[in-house]
């Protein structure tokens, strides 16, 4: 184990350098072998620790961001958090735009990591004026000497995953690497990550991750924006009502749709069969993994790497009550 066996500075120089970990009975029947990739331990708890430090470290080289500054963002909550860590660390102010099906844990905690919260309605339009995306446009106008973050439209939020997550799955696999099964939400992780490991081998295949609900999926197949695919669906952080420049549709191979109900359980299940404690998304993946294995998409010799994005605890008052779940009517 060679992870942390120095003295870190800040809390920042640990950004980055997750575990893979073999994953030892939830995929017991599936073809292949199964890696997870845990993001959760990034200090902010998840992999927005690294876009979050790379669009701010960049905007520091360039001089738009000094000292005293104001950091300003849309965030389902874990961009959130890694902002205000570094906004602590580095000495600026952050204002953060949140949908109102965050959960209130992630909201609690933003605040206790001292930024400003505004909280707006999760099922209005993208460009509705109280839509999170429009009210953060609206708080960097009025806010000298702010950035905007803008995760779902900045080309560095894909930079950070391909000189980061990407280049750290091809070493840990040897190379070896066959498929990678990746949440879609902003698409920074699964365009950085498939990007480069495409450039180290074109055979492997990037496995998208899209919620029921979602635009993301058809519009990969058929080009088309479809309102009709649009519905309410609890998972936060996974699929899009817009389409965001972020995501490099060309780099993705395919996407399965999973149902809010099917990735809560395949969470637990995690967390039950393999000690391991993650978020709704990460489910949201396992669930897709298993779809993917009903496909066919995998043989005895894959090596398939699954992302884990975030950790369970920020979920305690969704899918780990079982309160919530029977209120969702899955239990
Ligand atoms: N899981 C969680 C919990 C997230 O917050 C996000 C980001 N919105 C994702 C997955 C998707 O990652 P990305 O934005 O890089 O597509």
């Amino acid at each position: 184990m060679t992870r942390n066996q120095e003295i870190s500075h800040n809390i920042l120089e640990l950004v980055g350098q997750t575990p893979l970990v073999k994953l030892q009975t939830i995929t017991k029947d599936l073809k292949g072998v199964y890696y997870a990739k845990l993001e959760s331990f990034n200090p902010g708890h998840s992999s927005k620790d690294r876009i979050a430090l790379h669009i701010i470290e960049n905007a520091e080289k360039k001089g738009i961001l000094k000292k005293g500054d104001t950091i300003v963002e849309t965030t389902s909550g874990n961009t959130g958090f890694s902002l205000a860590m570094i906004a602590i660390v580095k000495g600026y102010k952050c204002i953060l735009a949140v949908s109102d099906k965050t959960s209130q844990d992630k909201i609690d905690m933003l605040k206790v990591m001292g930024a400003e919260v505004h909280i707006c309605p999760a099922h209005v339009a993208a460009d509705d004026a109280n839509s999170y995306y429009e009210t953060a446009k609206r708080i960097h106008l009025e806010t000298p000497n702010s950035i905007y973050i803008n995760q779902y439209f900045n080309e560095l939020n894909i930079e950070a995953h391909y000189v980061s997550t990407g280049p750290e799955i091809w070493k840990q696999t040897k190379g070896k690497v066959t498929h990678v099964v990746v949440a879609s939400g902003t698409g920074g992780t699964i365009s950085g990550v498939g990007k480069y490991l495409k450039e180290q081998n074109k055979q492997i295949k990037i496995l998208g991750v899209d919620a029921v609900g979602s635009v993301l999926k058809k519009y990969h197949e058929t080009g088309e924006f479809d309102v009709n695919e649009i519905c309410p669906y609890k998972i936060e952080g996974l699929g899009k009502t817009l389409i965001p420049t972020a995501t490099d549709f060309d780099i993705i191979d395919v996407y399965e749709k999973v149902t809010d109900k099917d990735a809560a359980f395949k969470a637990r299940d995690i967390v039950k069969l393999e000690g391991i404690f993650p978020g709704y998304t990460s489910g949201a993946v396992m669930q897709a993994t298993q779809q993917y294995a009903d496909k066919d998409y995998f043989t005895k010799d894959s090596v398939v790497v699954v992302i884990f994005p975030d950790h369970g605890s920020r979920y305690m008052n969704k899918i780990y009550s079982d309160n919530w779940m029977k209120e969702q009517g899955f239990l």
